[in-house]
């Protein structure tokens, strides 16, 4: 394992597929939750290619220094789909649907018998990124929460039953991926905030049951939404489920902050665990110089630790154009770098 510094850079998960791979105007429209038939190549062809396109995913985020990296997720629709369409339980001829805010009438699949994982989801791809880099290695998970929000139950009678279900899930599906080579499990839980009491209930104990048993570093991800879906000023200015999660087995807690210019003083609710702190603002298509990063990372640090800070971006990067995807987080390892120096006095 590479030696460790003060301050590792991070990507939350998603970097930018490439044009000849996706059908990138038909992503733009929303985030798939059942499947999306976003390639642009014939089936045959389509796991070399995104192999391939992987491996220049890889190859940017090493040559931006990032020090803790993930494929890209370059194959996957959505950062939740590919698992939670891969689970038995389901019905994906007859989606269900959600009334998205926009009034936008979202497919989701339909939970009609009871969600078990059928085999390995993502283990090919944790193994095929071992197998191409030498750095740390993270590779994420929908969380259990966020994919029982992302379904109408027609099955369950208790709905946190089915939370605890799809926790299960996950938990065989992350044991399997530390045994592929994972560094770092984390776990994508946006939705946290669309059923606060849901979350006060079940939330905890769901992402603590997806975590039992692992033995590597694991993160939980917050965020509002991706920039390019949801604007800097509809985002609100606070977490409303934040301060539960410090009593998580999670040992790092992911938070967007630069675009929604959150108040770091949250942070101290935080406390014991590691923060990626997002310092990347992916609402603004100008690229942050490394003196920016370094100023928001010195903010960070006025309320956690360096030994407990990981700056990152906001989120995932998938919807960024590839070559300002680069330049942000090119200025992320470099700021790194700046606020390095300085606490190296
Ligand atoms: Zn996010």
């Amino acid at each position: 394992m590479p030696q460790q510094h003060l301050l590792p850079t991070t990507v939350v998960g998603s970097y930018p597929q490439p044009d000849w791979l996706v059908n990138r105007p038909m992503l733009s429209k929303s985030v798939p939750r059942v499947r999306m038939d976003i390639w642009r190549l014939p089936d045959e062809l389509l796991e070399q290619a995104q192999d391939d396109a992987t491996i220049l995913a890889i190859r940017d985020l090493e040559r931006a220094g990032i020090d803790i990296i993930t494929d890209g997720e370059i194959r996957r629709e959505s950062y939740s789909n590919r698992f939670a369409t891969a689970l038995e339980g389901i019905d994906l001829d007859k989606p269900g649907h959600v009334k998205a805010r926009s009034g936008h009438r979202t497919p989701v699949p339909r939970v009609v018998g009871r969600i078990r994982r059928r085999g390995p989801v993502e283990v090919r791809d944790m193994k095929f990124l071992r197998a191409n880099t030498d750095r740390l290695a993270k590779i994420t998970l929908p969380g259990p929460f966020t994919m029982s929000q992302q379904a109408i139950n027609e099955y369950y009678k208790d709905t946190d039953e089915m939370v605890m279900d799809y926790a299960v899930a996950v938990n065989a599906e992350a044991k399997d991926l530390v045994k592929a080579g994972a560094d770092i499990i984390q776990l994508d839980e946006p939705w946290l905030r669309n059923d606060p009491d849901a979350a006060k209930r079940i939330a905890v104990k769901a992402i603590n049951r997806a975590l039992q048993g692992i033995t590597v570093p694991t993160i939980v991800h917050l965020c509002f939404g991706y920039a390019a879906l949801v604007p800097g000023e509809t985002k609100p200015v606070g977490y409303s489920f934040l301060p539960e999660l410090a009593d998580s087995t999670a040992e790092q807690i992911s938070i967007e902050a630069a675009q929604p210019k959150l108040d770091l003083g949250v942070l101290h609710d935080l406390a014991p665990k590691k923060v990626l702190l997002g310092v990347l603002d992916l609402g603004d298509p100008r690229v942050e110089t490394a003196n920016k990063v370094a100023e928001r990372i010195r903010r960070g640090l006025k309320h956690v630790g360096a030994e407990r800070l990981i700056p990152a971006p906001d989120c995932g990067m998938k919807y960024l154009p590839r070559k300002v995807a680069f330049g942000k987080l090119k200025a992320l390892s470099e700021g790194a770098g700046i606020v390095r120096q300085e606490l190296a006095g």
